[in-house]
């Protein structure tokens, strides 16, 4: 058994586009943020400039509660950079406000991960610019 941590050092830093600013203003906040489309009521996710739904530019960003369950995910063993300490476990989570991340669990051994596992985001500062969400097993639904 060994217990998913998140990395913190040395690994490769998202960069910060124009239109993801609020996005990591959110993160060092402790708050999870994403685009809500005023047009369709789409969530939108990565952020961009129009609705992935129906285009429209009304987007409007909003907070979400962080919670969701594991749509998809892996365990790697034998990481891409030196950087990584193995097991880690990128995984897809999909909130319940209804968009899809790309982040990685923590918090619980990889043997428990599964589909549809309730989690819920915890964040982690691993540079003054990028405090990355990651995923933990949601206490409300142990
Ligand atoms: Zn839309």
């Amino acid at each position: 058994m060994s217990r998913l941590e998140p990395r913190l050092l040395g690994i490769p830093v998202p960069r910060i586009g124009p239109e993801s600013v609020p996005y990591w203003e959110g993160t060092r906040l402790g708050e999870l943020r994403f685009q809500r489309c005023d047009a369709c009521g789409a969530a939108n996710f990565g952020p961009g400039l129009v609705c992935r739904k129906c285009r429209s530019r009304d987007l409007t960003w909003t907070r979400s509660a962080g919670r969701g369950e594991v749509f998809s995910w892996t365990v790697i063993w034998r990481p891409q950079t030196p950087a990584f300490e193995v097991p880690y476990a990128p995984a897809i989570v999909r909130l319940d406000e209804g968009y899809d991340l790309l982040t990685a669990l923590v918090g619980l051994d990889h043997a428990e991960i599964s589909d549809g596992l309730r989690v819920c985001v915890e964040f982690h500062e691993i540079s003054p610019e990028i405090t990355l969400p990651f995923f933990a097993p949601d206490p409300e639904h142990r």
